[in-house]
């Protein structure tokens, strides 16, 4: 029997305990045999998920008045589903709801808060996320993906990713330090203390072979590399690179490939839910990390679940949170699930991620998905990574950058003009720029 990589470290909390304790032990069995979730029979994953969704309704229903109370208005009279179609039948949580509020679905004393969480929002108002220490150092580390991480104690992993109040910069930290023993480089994303050429010279200097950051920023490190005179593939050799924080294509992460030279993946999660989806291999949609979630789509104007293979929006419920759990939370991303098939032997669901539902561009009478207008712009070598989709009355302009090629801006804009009709039969003006603006922060291409 292979025998499965322990963690590297681990953490008691001292006499804590929760409604999570449970599952240390079916966790421990599953390490004692050599597995991990990822490739048990379905009915194993969702016995396990049902038992902890109703752990955690327990927990709610005990400890928070705004969720007990919305139990009880769908008539609820115990905290408990009888399977997981039952799911459905749980009130929905909306982010406007928890928008700028504490407190509102906070689960535990304010004293056991272990560390704080925001996102900002378009509305100005913060959505904040408290996780206990034992939810970031014992409960979030119990399910193990070996199938899907390779990285080991030998890795170096550079950590480009926000550290500043949302989660994935710690939430990778944490990965890496805790579960793979590997050691980190926390970069963050150009913020005072880390300009880009300094985290280049550091990734050089310790032999960074793991990167963990947005698309956009892997684009921008490769461009800074030429202007510093760092060659990737010579003085900084990646084993593999994680994207997320935005979504993208998979033309445009197949030049990342290239410039890279390594494998380039993407992950898939939120600071509010954590880990949802991650990306084997095989690179056809994300596995759902059913140990961390359990993910529903539903029809987005009605509510109602939708079955496999229907788009709709992902709605998430946490299972190993006590802080504050999410108890079907609304995403505002637009996603299909399918029964895994995927060759890679894993049995958790997969997602085909949409994109978000404000990003999506309504071209006639269509919506399109803007990763798949990325997708057939990037069709295009002479185009480079940079671009704006830009929406006005129902009329696409697609500004983009010229990329190592002889052509006139003229000659390429009539070039994409002609790929985009063609390709998907759409009308758009091209205007090719060359000052399409850089960021540190999330790229904003689209404009509605
Ligand atoms: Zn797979």
């Amino acid at each position: 029997m292979k025998k499965v990589q322990t963690h590297k470290m681990t953490v008691s909390i001292d006499e804590h305990s929760s409604h999570l304790e449970q599952f240390k032990l079916f966790f421990k069995q599953l390490d004692d045999q050599g597995k991990t979730i990822e490739k048990l029979p379905r009915e194993t994953i969702e016995d396990y998920q049902l038992k902890a969704i109703n752990a955690t309704l327990a927990h709610l229903w005990d400890n928070n008045e705004y969720y007990r109370s919305r139990l009880e208005e769908k008539g609820f009279t115990e905290p408990k589903i009888n399977n997981l179609a039952q799911l459905a039948s749980v009130p929905i949580l909306n982010k406007d709801v928890i928008r700028g509020d504490k407190e509102k679905i906070l689960c535990v004393d304010p004293k056991e808060i272990g560390q704080v969480h925001l996102t900002s929002g378009t509305s100005g108002k913060p959505t904040y996320t408290a996780y206990t220490l034992a939810d970031q150092y014992v409960y979030d580390l119990l399910p193990k993906y070996l199938e899907l991480f390779k990285e080991s104690a030998d890795d170096v992993a550079a950590i480009a990713l926000p550290y500043e109040f949302a989660l994935p910069g710690l939430g990778f930290q944490r990965l890496y330090q805790f579960a793979f023993g590997t050691a980190v480089l926390s970069l963050g994303k150009g913020g005072y203390m880390a300009p880009i050429d300094k985290s280049l010279e550091l990734m050089k200097e310790y032999q960074a072979t793991v990167l963990a950051t947005t698309p956009s920023y892997a684009a921008l490190l490769i461009e800074e590399s030429e202007k510093c005179g760092i060659k990737i593939g010579e003085d900084i050799r990646m084993k593999k690179i994680w994207l997320t924080g935005e979504g993208c294509s998979s033309t445009f992460r197949d030049r990342l490939e290239k410039w890279w030279g390594c494998e380039v993946s993407f992950f898939y999660g939120s600071t509010e839910c954590g880990v949802i989806g991650v990306e084997c291999s095989k690179h056809n949609g994300y596995h759902i990390m059913e140990g961390h979630v359990k993910v529903e789509i539903i029809d987005p104007e009605s509510g109602e679940v939708l079955p496999y293979r229907k788009t709709g929006e992902l709605v998430v419920t946490t299972l190993l949170r006590e802080g504050m759990p999410m108890l079907r939370y609304r995403t505002g991303d637009l996603g299909v699930l399918q029964k895994s098939k995927c060759d890679c032997g894993l049995t958790m669901d997969v997602l085909q991620l949409r994109g978000r539902m404000e990003h999506m561009l309504r071209i006639g009478e269509t919506d399109y998905s803007p990763f798949m207008l990325e997708h057939f712009l990037m069709e295009l070598p002479e185009v480079g990574l940079w671009y704006h989709f830009k929406m006005n009355q129902g009329e696409l302009t697609i500004e983009a950058e010229k990329f190592k090629t002889e052509m006139s801006d003229d000659q390429l804009a009539e070039k994409v003009k002609q790929h985009m009709a063609d390709r998907i039969g759409i009308d758009c003006e091209v205007v090719i720029r060359d000052d399409i603006p850089r960021t540190f922060g999330k790229a904003q291409r689209v404009f509605t």
